[in-house]
């Protein structure tokens, strides 16, 4: 992300739009909101800023909801990045559990479910993603879930904290995974189905899916692969199976639906603004149309690196394109350049990846340490140049493998894989 200092003032700028000083509005109440808040305040801005979040929620972060917190060792505190004291501290007006409506880009002006509206000098469209759905048979029994909100980890935890139910997850992504290893630690017995051969493997490639794969298994976490469910089926309007589109019946207390997300494009595409899976966004994060900003789960933009736009659903990516939103809606020169990053933690496995997953297809991989033991680093190489890097349990090497996808050197195999060799000597 890089940065220079405003030469026009946010109060300049307001003199342009229809209603002078109207203010900041931040629509969503996620990571991205809290931080493009916070952002504003830290630059200096002191005009009027209002969050319009449809969840009843102070905004909070989303990794623990499939994590600690799901498995009880992490409180609701820990989710929230910026505490609830931290709005009024700050004269940030927040309105929770109030949906946006309606964007109208010329009159610059936002309409709310009650039908009041909010002028603004400059919004952020930072409504994130919503879960996939598909019309599953049975998907509206009871027991069966989606997982995206709090109010979803709250209610699945109970059940999942009562230990000894059948879970059915269908999805085997990151999040499918995650919850799996949580519901299977709390006690409870999981099958899960996936549409790979091996889980993970659209993202990080078979070898290291399988790495995963084998620790959820041995944990007792039945893969029935690749499969779907044909039906989810039930007594009484409560789940008691899935039956998989191979044939197989599996015992269910509990559904989760977790097959992806779709961006929250809804408003921006009323309003007319260019649509390209997700908000089309310029590196500096702005929308097709004067004044209109977007960040986050919902935001497409172009990646100065690579050239080619990219949609990140990752934490890393609600706080850096936050940031950079809010100095672009005050006028700074900030663009979207971070190298992609993410983590995932299952059972005892702990990993971070960065880089950029589609350059990864046709590159050759490299492992530096032990697959076997689960303990390694694996460089994604094209071209004899480093894309990507994910270290699984070895730590505090982030930052050096993000040095390597940005100096676009061409490196030694021999050197990246031998762990006597620090990757800042590559
Ligand atoms: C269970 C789970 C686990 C995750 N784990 C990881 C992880 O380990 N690592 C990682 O890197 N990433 C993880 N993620 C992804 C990460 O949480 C997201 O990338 C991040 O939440 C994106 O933040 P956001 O603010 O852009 O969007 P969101 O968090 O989706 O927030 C958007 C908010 O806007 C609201 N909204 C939408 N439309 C409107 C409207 N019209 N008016 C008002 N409000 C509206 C939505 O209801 C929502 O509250 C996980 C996600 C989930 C669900």
């Amino acid at each position: 992300m890089t940065t220079s200092p405003s030469t026009s003032s946010p109060t300049d700028s307001a003199t342009d739009s229809p209603t002078p000083n109207a203010g900041m509005v931040i629509i969503g109440g996620g990571l991205t909101a809290a931080t493009a808040a916070e952002t504003l305040r830290k630059e200096g801005y002191a005009g009027a800023v209002t969050i319009v979040a449809d969840e009843p929620e102070t905004p909070y972060q989303r990794p623990p909801l499939s994590k600690g917190f799901l498995a009880g060792k992490e409180d609701a505190d820990s989710l929230l990045p910026l505490p609830a004291s931290w709005y009024p501290e700050h004269n940030v007006t927040l309105l929770k559990g109030t949906a946006a409506t309606a964007l109208d880009p010329q009159a610059h002006t936002v309409t709310l479910a009650d039908g009041t509206t909010l002028a603004y000098d400059k919004v952020l469209l930072a409504t994130g993603a919503a879960p996939r759905h598909i019309p599953f048979p049975g998907v509206d029994l009871k027991g069966v879930y989606t997982f995206r909100t709090k109010a979803d980890s709250v209610a699945v935890k109970e059940l999942f904290t009562a230990g000894n139910k059948n879970v059915v997850m269908i999805g085997s992504g990151w999040i499918g995974m995650e919850i799996a290893a949580t519901a299977t630690e709390l006690g409870n017995h999981v099958a899960l189905l996936g549409l790979e051969d091996v889980p993970l493997s659209t993202a990080i490639g078979s070898t290291l899916g399988a790495v995963f794969t084998n620790r959820q298994k041995e944990a007792g976490v039945r893969f029935e692969l690749p499969a779907t469910a044909e039906k989810i089926q039930g007594s009484d309007g409560a789940v008691t199976s899935v039956l998989t589109n191979t044939g197989v019946t599996l015992p269910a207390d509990i559904v989760i639906v977790a097959v992806g997300v779709v961006p929250n494009t809804g408003l921006a595409k009323d309003a007319g603004l260019t649509i390209n899976n997700g908000i089309e966004v310029t590196a500096s994060l702005q929308t097709s149309a004067a004044d209109v900003f977007a960040a986050g789960d919902v935001a497409n933009s172009l990646h100065p690196v690579t050239g080619a736009y990219a949609r990140s659903e990752h934490w890393a990516n609600a706080i850096a394109s936050g940031k950079v939103a809010a100095k672009s809606m005050l006028g700074q020169n900030a663009v979207l350049d971070d190298i992609p990053y993410f983590y995932t933690d299952q059972f005892d496995l702990g990993m971070e990846y960065s880089g950029f997953g589609a350059l990864t297809k046709d590159a050759e991989l490299v492992i530096r340490g032990s697959l076997e033991k689960r303990e390694f680093v694996a460089f994604w190489l094209l071209e004899g140049r480093v894309v990507a890097g994910m270290n699984v349990n070895v730590w505090d090497v982030q930052d050096a493998i993000k040095d390597l996808i940005i100096s676009a050197r061409t490196v030694n195999k021999v050197q990246l894989a031998d762990e006597h060799t620090a990757i800042e000597d590559i």
